[in-house]
């Protein structure tokens, strides 16, 4: 009998971390459903052990150190040692350069880039000493710049450097660490983008799937099948890439 594989999912309670953690269990893993507030990952757990798998829900805030450490602790106990590790957590703060406030900066940062060094460092160990692992981190077309993000679109072009050197020290163990930079993907935080520019969320949708060349606005399962992919054995090869998944080029 081969031991189910644990996987840690940041931000699962919703959206992308949600399908993510979902499609990672009907892989076959045992999945920590971390967010925020433990309660708000029950919906994610419910799922995954109404379909027959295996999650645990975790809640920790990820830009914490103490809390990181908390919950790797607990998961390590009750699902055994993670390999598998999705840096999916993510806040957004938009505003104009001009009206974007220090702790907006601050806060996005944190989130995104520290909060996936702190996971990353503390999960690295197990991944080498299983002498195996997987590292994915969500990226955004928005790295390449976007009016009104200057923090997230720094947080998610960290993310694409942060993932290239994780490839580069920790491939020697078996660890591959991989990003993906989603397009437009209809969620809460693409929702609340809408109301903050004052459209309907349909319209925002239907306006987004027209600028992408298969006329399709994303899903967040569009998200889950290419972590499936980067956390499954069929990619030892790659590692240190970006995949963007956006309907299209990008440039
Ligand atoms: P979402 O629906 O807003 O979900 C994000 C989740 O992360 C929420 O459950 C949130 O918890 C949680 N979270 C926030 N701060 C956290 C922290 N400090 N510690 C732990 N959990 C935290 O967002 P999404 O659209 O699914 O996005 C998921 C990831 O994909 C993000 O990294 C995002 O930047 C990236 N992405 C999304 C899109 C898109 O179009 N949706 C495009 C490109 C990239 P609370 O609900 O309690 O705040």
């Amino acid at each position: 009998m081969t031991t189910q594989k644990v996987a840690i999912v940041t931000g699962a309670a919703r959206g992308i971390g949600s399908a993510v953690a979902q499609r990672l269990a009907q892989d076959g893993m045992s999945v920590a459903v971390l967010d925020l507030n433990e309660d708000a990952c029950r919906h994610t757990v419910d799922a995954i052990t109404a379909a027959g798998g295996h999650a645990v829900a975790v809640g920790a805030d990820v830009s914490d150190e103490d809390q990181v450490i908390a919950a790797v602790d607990r998961i390590l106990e009750r699902l055994g040692a993670p390999t598998v590790l999705v840096n999916n957590a993510g806040i957004i703060r938009d505003n104009l350069l001009f009206k974007m406030t220090v702790d907006d900066w601050d806060t996005v940062l944190g989130v995104h880039l520290r909060g996936a060094f702190l996971m990353s460092k503390f999960c690295q160990r197990h991944m080498v000493e299983a002498g195996w692992g997987r590292i994915v981190n969500l990226s955004s077309t928005s790295a390449l710049g976007n009016r009104g993000q200057a923090n997230y679109s720094a947080a998610k072009a960290g993310m694409q450097g942060f993932t290239k050197t994780l490839a580069l020290e920790l491939g020697r163990f078996g660890i591959t660490a991989n990003a993906i930079a989603p397009g437009f993907i209809a969620t809460d935080m693409t929702r609340a983008t809408a109301e903050r520019i004052g459209v309907s969320f349909d319209d925002f949708i239907d306006a987004a799937a027209q600028e992408t060349a298969v006329k399709l606005a994303g899903q967040p399962e569009d998200i889950a099948n290419a972590v499936s992919f980067f956390a499954g054995e069929a990619a030892r090869y790659v590692s240190g890439q970006v995949l963007y998944v956006a309907g299209g080029p990008v440039d």
